[in-house]
């Protein structure tokens, strides 16, 4: 596997740890399926096997506890086990490529993209503050102070419900 290409792999860790939105009310799983799951994993670049989408299932839970730090980082410790870094020379130099199970491709380049933002950009990958929201966003702003998903849709409910229960709680204002 290539080594890393920022944004393609935080466009896929955030695609993973996105892929249950709460639509209407209801959770949806997009890899709930062996089918579902392989397709989303082709449509995102990867091979799409199901021993690919069991091992992204699997990771998905751990990775969204570890970014809501309900669970210490080194939880995905084993998610990385039998990857190694290999060089290999040629005219051009040394070059070093990713060596990973080929199931677990997928799982690993959401980790590594998990740590490139902790190192280079700490504190930009969050939970979206609404609570009936499923979604993380990754903060690319200067001020780093974005609190939803999305402002068109968590951000403007959460200010029309913060504004009911003002109203409700003072009704004389
Ligand atoms: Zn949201």
């Amino acid at each position: 596997m290539e080594l890393m290409d920022t944004a393609a792999d935080e466009a896929f860790l955030l695609e993973l740890l996105n892929s249950t939105p709460i639509v209407d009310g209801v959770q949806r799983d997009e890899l709930d399926t062996p089918q579902a799951g392989r397709s989303w994993l082709r449509a995102l670049g990867h091979s799409g096997s199901t021993a690919e989408w069991h091992a992204v299932r699997a990771a998905r839970s751990t990775m969204r506890a570890v970014v809501r730090e309900q669970q210490p980082a080194s939880s995905l410790d084993p998610l990385l086990h039998e990857v190694n870094y290999r060089p290999s020379v040629s005219d051009d130099g040394v070059q070093w490529r990713l060596d990973a199970p080929t199931d677990r491709a997928a799982v690993v380049q959401a980790v590594l993209a998990w740590d490139a933002l902790r190192r280079t950009r700490p504190g930009r990958l969050r939970a979206c503050e609404n609570p009936d929201c499923a979604l993380f966003l990754i903060d690319h702003s200067k001020p780093n102070k974005a609190r939803w998903c999305s402002m068109a849709v968590c951000g403007n409910r959460m200010k029309a419900r913060r504004h009911y229960e003002r109203t409700r709680t003072n009704p004389h204002r």
